[in-house]
């Protein structure tokens, strides 16, 4: 079987995980966790970076140092994972779900009108499959109505929009490095910011918000987010063949566009002209042309020895929201894709005779 994703492990991170183990940095301090914080925040053109245990509990982060919470509104587009729900749910403030738009399955901007309240306090954008969401108009939204950015950039390290980097946009963002996401630290996540108030909230969020000339007295509600210093020291060695790993990515991805472009049944996304894709995921959505549904699909792609992945669930029709005061619009196109869409192995251990023979597979499948 091709699985969908094996990460890559690059020499340096034995190196500097062995020199953890040896000089007993293996807990929350260490030299690994700030060097992977500068690292990563020159890499994404930010002033500063805050790493922490995963791409979900950096969203809390984020959320919590603009101190959204009770009463306040955040809007969220549908089609994206549970994470992004829940952080706003940890605040105790009210997810606002929007629809996408159909080619490239980001936040509408065309939505942000009708789900605009005056509690809405900030907009939770989310780049998808190494895609970036049409940043210009929902900043101007942003900036018209005096509302926060909180730019969900998890799944688009190195991906550029309109030539700046995902993840310097709006007044934090917030990254994973999941096993399968294109910088990995096993778990792990990372917020990043400009704002230097911001980023010794957020630091001090991560750890249990300790008075600053007072250790163990609490004046603010923390969390334990705290990474590790043996998984900073797997991020910094990622982070030195990161370019390497982007390259690697686009040219995967340009390799299944051009094998299955232009095939009845199968739509490939589309990159919008102002996006420099990361193609992070490769996604496909079986459309009635191709004579089967979803899980024919993928049925038939496992018989063949080629694994896939469903699409994420749409945020619209989860059933956690009955249980939550949770705001939802209009949400058909991401309730489609959602049914429509899976990806195709997309790792970076993947060959080019790989993805050749998965191109063959899926031709022979729905021609
Ligand atoms: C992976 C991902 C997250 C969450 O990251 P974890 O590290 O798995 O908690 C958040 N948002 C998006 C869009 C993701 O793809």
């Amino acid at each position: 079987m091709i699985p969908v994703n094996t990460p890559v492990i690059p020499l340096e991170a034995k190196t500097f995980v062995n020199d953890c183990l040896d000089t007993g940095w293996i807990s929350s301090a260490g030299s690994y966790i700030q060097q992977f914080e500068n690292d990563f925040a020159k890499y994404v053109n930010r002033k500063y970076a805050v790493a922490v245990s995963n791409g979900t509990v950096s969203l809390h982060v984020a959320l919590a140092a603009l101190e959204i919470g009770h009463g306040d509104e955040v809007i969220v587009p549908a089609f994206t994972i549970i994470s992004c729900l829940n952080a706003i749910l940890y605040t105790g403030a009210k997810p606002v779900i929007v629809d996408v738009e159909p080619d490239i399955f980001t936040l509408d901007p065309k939505q942000l009108e009708k789900a605009y309240s005056p509690r809405t306090k900030a907009i939770m954008p989310v780049h998808i499959y190494g895609h970036p969401a049409d940043m210009d108009p929902i900043i101007e939204f942003a900036t018209k109505h005096n509302l926060y950015i909180i730019e969900d950039a998890a799944e688009t390290h190195g991906a550029l929009y309109k030539g700046k980097n995902c993840g310097s946009f709006g007044e934090i963002s917030s990254f994973s490095f999941f096993a399968n996401k294109l910088i990995t630290t096993g778990e792990g996540g990372m917020i990043v910011t400009d704002d230097y108030k911001l980023a010794e909230t957020a630091r001090e969020l991560r750890n249990l918000c300790h008075l600053p000339n007072q250790r163990f007295h609490h004046k603010t509600l923390g969390f334990n987010y705290r990474i590790t210093n043996i998984q900073a020291a797997i991020g910094c060695a990622q982070l030195l063949h990161a370019d390497e790993y982007l390259e690697r990515k686009k040219k995967m991805g340009m390799l299944y566009d051009e094998g299955l472009a232009g095939i009845p049944g199968i739509e490939i996304m589309k990159i919008r002209s102002w996006a420099d894709s990361s193609y992070w995921m490769y996604p496909v959505r079986i459309t009635e042309n191709s004579g089967m549904n979803r899980d024919e699909f993928k049925e038939k792609l496992k018989q063949n020895g080629v694994d896939s992945r469903d699409f994420f669930w749409s945020l619209s029709e989860q059933p956690i929201l009955k249980k939550f005061d949770v705001k939802v619009l209009e949400c058909s196109v991401s309730e489609k894709i959602a049914r429509e869409g899976c990806y195709l192995p997309s790792g970076l251990a993947l060959t080019e005779l790989e993805i050749i023979k998965i191109i063959k597979i899926v031709k022979k499948i729905v021609l």
